[in-house]
């Protein structure tokens, strides 16, 4: 890889030294992203394999290029240790992205106009379930149901009324920006109830169910469950479909030949590689870490009266309400840290009166923090820094002195992937 970096760095200097800027910048800050993460090395190395050179319209077996002997191996391995590690019937490794792959399942399983009962977006729904500015928010009928941020908990007498009436054909769970676990069973209980389709976007915690940190809504006879491959799961940018054998056929068949043509053979190698370490006890034992870093880190806010939406947190993220806490909205909160080198960003909390670029809240997660090697104490010392920038973002004095303890601090936690 270095090899191929040293090349690059002949034939375009502009381009080597950005990426050499953000190995710097990555080196020298704190990833609290709660979507972002640093992929396994054997990740980067298969991403950057001569699997990026092939085009493999298709599925293995059946494909309308020849040349396939290898890519149909990695594929059918990729399918294989996702079935046996989400335990399911089926998995579809082809979809380009998260957004890519929650549209199949949609233009797959659904006709247009019909409609799809999901989780309203500023109660941590995602953009694909429906925002209104997307095509798919256009092209079916998303009814929205929400949780009480007080708690988290969800109205579920409420949300079975809301399924009575509008019928949808399918019942979504999952979120972006929401800290607790789901009921599945309660969510299971609906979609039957109705005849529906249910389905997961379990996009942020693929990693963690995969780690047995968290539930699986296979345990509880969901029917699709989709993942994002590049979050909490530490593998390249991808989605993946899991679904039930009832499904699969309709599921490839709009992956490929309806949406997309030929897959990144590399993203499939490199997924192939990650579902075989996500397999591996060590991430069992990362997955863990994940959710007690989250929990110590909401406990240091707790304690400092900082208000977080639902109280606290089961998962891997906290969302801090900054404007009642600390009396500035999320973009300012969001660019103190920056100052200091901590990332976060600005999110829409429940019901919230402010505009998505100036919100009034900030997503806090711990994926990638633990991936480098950050513990339970680190997050002690991460939580006070956040918490005394965010009560003076104009101590200039205040942020420099964090900024340099945060680079010095991060000397101790190398990156994977990237020599220190
Ligand atoms: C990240 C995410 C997606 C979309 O993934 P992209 O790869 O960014 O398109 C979809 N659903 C949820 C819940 C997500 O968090």
């Amino acid at each position: 890889m270095r090899e191929n970096l040293e090349s690059l760095r002949n034939s375009d200097e502009e381009l080597y030294a950005s990426i050499t800027n953000e190995e710097q910048r990555q080196r020298d800050g704190i990833e609290l992203i709660p979507s972002e993460n640093y992929a396994f090395p054997e990740v980067l190395a298969a991403l950057g394999s001569v699997f990026t050179n092939k085009y493999s319209e298709g599925y293995p077996g059946r494909r309308y290029y020849g040349g396939q002997e290898n890519t149909d191996y990695i594929e059918n391995l990729a399918r294989e240790r996702a079935k046996s590690l989400f335990k399911c019937d089926h998995a579809n490794v082809q979809p380009l992205s998260g957004s890519g792959m929650n549209q199949a399942v949609y233009l797959g399983l659904l006709n247009p106009g019909d409609t799809i009962l999901a989780m309203d977006l500023s109660h941590g729904g995602h953009l694909t379930h429906g925002a209104p500015v997307s095509h798919m928010g256009k092209l079916f009928n998303f009814v929205r149901y929400v949780t009480d941020p007080s708690d988290g908990s969800f109205d579920f007498d409420q949300i079975l009324k809301d399924a009575k009436e509008c019928r949808p054909k399918l019942v979504l769970c999952g979120y972006t920006s929401y800290p607790r676990d789901i009921d599945y069973e309660r969510f299971k209980a609906i979609a039957d109830e109705v005849g529906a389709i249910s389905m997961t976007d379990a996009s942020h915690f693929g990693g963690l169910i995969a780690g047995e940190a968290m539930a699986n809504p296979f345990d509880y006879g969901f029917d699709i469950v989709t993942t994002t491959t590049h979050k909490s799961l530490r593998g390249p940018r991808g989605g993946m479909i899991l679904c039930k054998e009832d499904y699969a056929a309709k599921i490839d068949k709009s992956v490929f030949p309806g949406l997309q043509g030929g897959p990144h053979m590399n993203a499939v190698a490199a997924l192939a590689v990650t579902l075989k370490l996500a397999a591996l006890p060590d991430f069992k034992r990362y997955a863990d870490k994940v959710l007690k870093n989250s929990k110590t880190l909401a406990n240091v806010f707790i304690k400092s009266d900082t208000k977080l939406i639902t109280g606290g947190t089961d998962n891997h993220m906290l969302v801090i309400d900054t404007l009642k806490s600390y009396g500035i909205d999320g973009r300012m909160a969001e660019e103190t840290l920056d100052k200091v080198n901590i990332t976060t960003n600005k999110q829409i909390i429940p019901d919230d009166p402010n505009p998505p670029l100036r919100p009034s809240g900030i997503r806090i997660g711990t994926p990638a923090a633990t991936s480098r090697g950050m513990r339970e104490s680190d997050m002690e010392r991460l939580g006070a820094w956040i918490d005394q920038c965010l009560r003076a973002p104009d101590d200039k004095a205040c942020l420099q002195k964090v900024k340099k303890e945060v680079v010095d601090f991060c000397l101790q936690f190398p990156v994977p992937g990237l020599a220190s």
